[in-house]
């Protein structure tokens, strides 16, 4: 038992525990409750001040903090008066709004900090680093180095922001999400490479605030590895909304020109006229953060990719070591690195536990959101496998008429012989919401028969979800 137990959620200084994980994100924390829970010894090791990762820090929660504060300010402009509403001097004031965004993720990451205190989970501030199968060392930023043993050792290091050859972050003009998040002024040009989430979310939030916003995409569509039909339909919408779009637009590097304050880069794209802009983000995916972990010293074995290679188990090929999370395979997401994170150390205490890879859902922030779950289209054609296919529009459902938000549809796909739920798919009002219905549904092995029997009340978004499976049965009712 470590010296340090009792001291939960403040710095410590050192010793033994059952279980030590590096990276106090969604995956490293939630373990980490969980861990205690099951009355394990637990130390965290964490580099940033604040607690709860990428995702709590500058991912999910601050994106969805400016998605929401855009949303109104939009609203307020141009929406409000379909409802009668009067409000002629909208106006924007970004600084408060950037308050609000900070003090969002504040309450979140003082929140983990209060968990961590209320389950005596031991944290130690610093840079951590495998020195053994069973060992770490804490490395503070004042340089002194603390030695930790542990039963287990977890990895929950996340990932970090990638970039392209021949473009280069300067974190001013040409940036990644973190800067993105926190610009002090609305660009007028924002050029976004990569329509994948973050190109989307964040391009939404500069555009309702009054950015020129024009997404690169490499591939001939946005938001590869979705449903084709349904990421088409999100495509015309966001077009709609103002966003450009240049699809199968390689870039090929990124010059910045002029001086403080007045700088501008010029993005060049294969086989176009360059594009210039205030402000260039560059949401092309994230790499993995394995290096510098002492995971090569050690001999831990890592894919071509840098992620760190796990057995079913979350096992790397050294004992008692560990990996979750964006460091491993699989969809980068924080709830799949939270399951990873609670099925490992279940693990750990004896249970039988593990993560269905098959059921994550994806949910896209924007306007309208876009969500899915289970297989798309394409992959059950690629795979030879017989479905119907049941839709429904939120233009013909009573609840999405009353908030005016008619755009989109949900798509349901049942396996032709025995009618189980194979893949949902939804762009429209809340789909991130009306989602966690499918997947629950999809967790119990549900056919759509059952998701049509089940009584939705009325009038919800979530009819348009039972009417979809009505559909696949070919018996929709309001269409
Ligand atoms: P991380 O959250 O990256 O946490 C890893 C932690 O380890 C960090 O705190 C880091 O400081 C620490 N660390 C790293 N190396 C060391 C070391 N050597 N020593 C000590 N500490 C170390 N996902 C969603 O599901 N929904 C969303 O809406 C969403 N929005 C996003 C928006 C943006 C802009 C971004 C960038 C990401 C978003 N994501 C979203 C993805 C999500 O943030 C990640 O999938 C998730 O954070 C991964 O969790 P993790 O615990 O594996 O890693
Ligand atoms: P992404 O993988 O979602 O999208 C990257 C996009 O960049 C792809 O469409 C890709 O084709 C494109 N691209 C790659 N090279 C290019 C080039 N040379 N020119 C033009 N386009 C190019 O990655 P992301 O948007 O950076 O997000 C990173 C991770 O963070 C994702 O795994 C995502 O799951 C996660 N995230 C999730 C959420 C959410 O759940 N709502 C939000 C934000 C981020």
């Amino acid at each position: 038992m470590s010296d340090a137990r009792g001291n939960g959620g403040s710095d410590a200084t050192g010793g033994q525990h059952d279980v030590v994980i590096i990276g106090a994100g969604p995956g490293g924390y939630v373990a980490a409750i969980r861990a205690a829970q099951l009355g394990f010894d637990v130390g965290v090791v964490e580099r940033e001040e604040a607690l709860g990762g990428t995702c709590v820090r500058v991912g999910c929660i601050p994106s969805k903090a400016l998605l929401e504060s855009s949303f109104l300010y939009q609203q307020a402009r141009s929406e409000l008066s379909a409802h009668g509403i009067v409000a002629d001097d909208v106006g924007l004031d970004l600084g408060a709004m950037q308050e609000r965004r900070r003090t969002v993720v504040k309450q979140n990451t003082d929140g983990v900090a209060y968990l961590f205190r209320k389950h005596g989970i031991t944290r130690y501030a610093g840079t951590g680093k495998l020195t053994g199968a069973r060992q770490v060392s804490v490395t503070a930023a004042s340089g002194e180095v603390t030695e930790l043993v542990a039963e287990h050792v977890i990895l929950a290091t996340g990932s970090t922001v990638a970039t392209l050859p021949g473009v280069e972050l300067d974190g001013e003009t040409v940036v990644s999400s973190t800067e993105a998040l926190e610009f002090g002024e609305v660009p007028q040009r924002l050029v976004v490479i990569g329509a994948g989430v973050i190109g989307l979310e964040l391009g939404s939030v500069w555009s309702r605030l009054g950015a020129k916003v024009t997404v690169l995409e490499y591939l001939d569509r946005i938001l590869p590895g979705m449903d084709l039909e349904t990421a088409r339909e999100a495509l015309k919408l966001l077009k709609r909304q103002g966003l450009e779009f240049q699809l199968g637009a390689r870039v090929t590097g990124v010059k910045v020109s002029g001086k403080d304050g007045r700088r501008k880069a010029t993005v060049e794209v294969e086989g176009a006229e360059p594009l210039e802009a205030d402000k260039v983000l560059v949401a092309v995916g994230r790499k993995p953060n394995s290096v510098g972990l002492g995971l090569e010293e050690a001999g831990v074995s890592l894919d071509e990719r840098g992620r760190v290679i796990v057995d079913a188990g979350f096992a790397t090929n050294l004992p008692g070591v560990y990996a979750i999370g964006d460091l491993v395979a699989g969809p980068m997401l924080a709830h799949k690195a939270s399951e990873d994170g609670v099925a490992l150390v279940e693990r750990l205490a004896g249970h039988a536990a593990s993560v269905d890879y098959g059921l994550v859902p994806a949910v896209v922030y924007t306007e309208p959101e876009v969500a899915s779950v289970g297989r798309t289209e394409e992959e059950l054609k690629e795979a030879g496998v017989r479905y119907r296919k049941g839709s429904f529009p939120f233009s013909a459902n009573g609840r999405a008429r009353s908030l005016g938000m008619t755009d989109g549809k949900v798509k349901l796909l049942a396996d032709e012989a025995t009618d189980r739920i194979l893949g949902v798919h939804i762009v429209g009002p809340r789909a991130g919401d009306l989602i966690a219905e499918a997947v629950a549904a999809m967790t119990f092995g549900a056919s759509s028969e059952d998701l049509a029997a089940t009584i939705h009340a009325h009038p919800t978004l979530s009819e348009a979800l039972k009417e979809a499976a009505l559909g696949a049965l070919g018996r929709a009712l309001h269409v």
